[in-house]
């Protein structure tokens, strides 16, 4: 649906070197750059895509910020999982419309915002109250308050209270001591997910799976790659982010 800006929400500016700012929108707002001064009543009833100038002739475009754009200018308290590492936990999950999700910890809400604006319903335990407020900010600046999220501030090496889960998402340093909870909190056939930045928690948690009900494990990376494409040129950027997480999932088998 095609909708003009309003006042209120969120806008994205492009300058013409590619780089973007985000900047809530206000009736007698201004944007300030070293390029200059927009005014936001420029932006105001116009279509994403058009082109606004600043004070100093400087352009920009101006579009609404996609959920990946968002997550990495959004504040953050601990660090975000990087767009790249959303999409394929959203996919190894298997998450959908009314997926019910159990998420640990939250920290600045990243993968929250992904579960929801694909559909999920998500129930998050977060031990830092700090952590936890951000995360519920950051929802509800993107996604409104219309989404089913809920985060408590707890320690999920403590237990899970929910059940019949269809998945449970960690991104947090010691899964391993959740695989006894997330078997009570899934429903048979459910997905378990967990992020982690090194290779040694990876085999520590691969070694509890197998002592576990869990089966079908495996673990991946994400390696995203960009290109330089000009008509003269066309090869690989000289820069990519060479290392994020990796990603293992498992499913939780009924009773042995
Ligand atoms: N996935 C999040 C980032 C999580 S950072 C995002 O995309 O934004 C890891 C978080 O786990 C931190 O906020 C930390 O406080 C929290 N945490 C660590 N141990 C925990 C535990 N045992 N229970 C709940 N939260 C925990």
């Amino acid at each position: 649906v095609s909708r003009p800006f309003t006042a209120g929400e969120r806008a994205m500016l492009v300058d013409s070197r590619g780089r973007r700012y985000l900047v809530n929108l206000r009736l007698d707002g201004q944007f300030h750059t070293h390029s200059g001064v927009v005014d936001h009543r420029t932006l105001i009833d116009r279509p994403e895509g058009s082109e606004v100038r600043s004070s100093s002739g400087a352009r920009f475009v101006a579009l609404r910020p996609t959920l990946a754009e968002t997550v990495l200018k959004m504040p953050r308290g601990a660090q975000v999982i990087y767009p790249k590492d959303l999409a394929a936990m959203l996919m190894v999950a298997d998450v959908g419309v009314g997926s019910r999700v159990l998420e640990a910890g939250v920290g600045s809400g990243a993968l929250s915002m992904a579960l929801l604006q694909s559909g999920a319903r998500v129930v998050g335990y977060e031990v830092r109250e700090d952590f936890a407020r951000t995360a519920r900010a950051n929802v509800a600046s993107f996604l409104g308050d219309e989404v089913h999220y809920c985060v408590e501030e707890r320690d999920i090496y403590d237990g899970i209270t929910e059940s019949g889960m269809d998945s449970v998402m960690l991104d947090l340093p010691e899964p391993w001591r959740v695989l006894a909870h997330a078997e009570g909190a899934l429903r048979p056939g459910g997905i378990l997910v967990s992020y982690l930045p090194t290779i040694n928690q990876v085999s520590q948690l691969r070694s509890r799976l197998d002592a576990s009900r869990f089966a079908m494990a495996e673990t991946l990376e994400v390696l995203h790659r960009t290109w330089h494409v000009t008509e003269r040129s066309v090869r690989p950027d000289h820069r990519m982010v060479a290392h994020t997480g990796f990603i293992t999932h498992a499913r939780l088998l009924d009773e042995p």
